[in-house]
């Protein structure tokens, strides 16, 4: 490999494919296409779609141009759980602040921490609906928040305008990566595997049951609670050793209950 570009099979660009980019409820097909096409582009190909309004469609077809083949090995699912089955890491991606504040990094911070995320990791970034984005319960899945730095006075980006610029930063961020090879990551050097997005929602169900039965949680009423314990355990990036501790004293705990009944 001479000076310039590095060369596209050396490159790999492993990071490149060990994201999932996930479409949830897209209503224009055209946008399905034009995501399949910005992919494509910046050299990435797994491609989710959980219940697509209007697919498979001839307008997903134009506007993805050379890049039929990440249509045709799409994965269109019903749930936001099979999309991210076996991820490690998810990451929501909005235009807005919501009610309450959760970690939010920039499109190049995010990148570059995916970037710096372990080989063997799964990644998956989920895409909003064209009128109301992401549901709080969907963005309350995410270890952090992914923002496109736009202008204030009109945040919200085209859904494929928005997946092409991420896809960009993922680029430019895996070719600085395998140019510096020396990106500071805090994964290679972990004792145990990350817990994945399924063994993290698990644990929120079991601590929530818990929760009930301790009577700290008010089924009538849960407040805000669930949803701050929720950003509190994924700001911690839990590894599976952990969760399962964390679920034995859940387990500890609920025996308790039970037997003071
Ligand atoms: N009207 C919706 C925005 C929908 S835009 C709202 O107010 O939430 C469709 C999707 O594109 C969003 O759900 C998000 O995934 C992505 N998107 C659009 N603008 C973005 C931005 N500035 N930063 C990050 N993602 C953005």
């Amino acid at each position: 490999m001479g000076q310039g570009l590095p060369d596209p099979e050396e490159f790999s660009f492993f990071m490149l494919n060990k994201v999932r980019i996930v479409l949830i409820h897209t209503s224009h097909p055209g946008n399905i296409g034009a995501a399949a096409r910005a992919m494509k582009n910046m050299g990435l190909s797994q491609l989710y779609l959980v219940a697509p309004k209007q697919y498979p469609d001839d307008k997903a077809v134009w506007r993805a141009a050379s890049a039929l083949d990440l249509l045709e090995n799409a994965i269109v699912c019903d749930s936001l759980e099979v999309a991210t089955q076996g991820c490690h890491l998810v990451v929501g991606t909005s235009a807005r602040d919501r009610s309450i504040p959760w970690p939010v990094m920039d499109v190049r911070q995010a990148a570059e921490t995916i970037a710096a995320e372990p080989d063997e990791h799964k990644i998956a970034i989920l895409f909003g609906r064209e009128d109301r984005g992401l549901t709080n319960q969907e963005l309350q899945q995410c270890q952090f928040h992914l923002q496109i730095p736009t202008n204030a006075e009109y945040s919200s980006l085209n859904l494929g305008a928005a997946v092409q610029v991420v896809c960009y930063e993922l680029r430019v961020a895996a070719l600085a990566k395998s140019q510096l090879n020396n990106a500071w990551d805090w994964g290679t050097e972990w004792d145990v595997e990350a817990a994945t997005n399924e063994e993290i929602q698990r644990f929120f169900k079991h601590l929530e049951e818990t929760l009930v039965e301790l009577k700290v949680i008010n089924p009538k009423n849960p407040r805000q609670l669930m949803t701050r314990l929720k950003r509190l355990y994924l700001r911690s990036r839990p590894d599976q050793v952990e969760i399962n501790l964390l679920r034995g004293i859940l387990t500890a705990t609920q025996k308790l209950v039970q037997s003071d009944k």
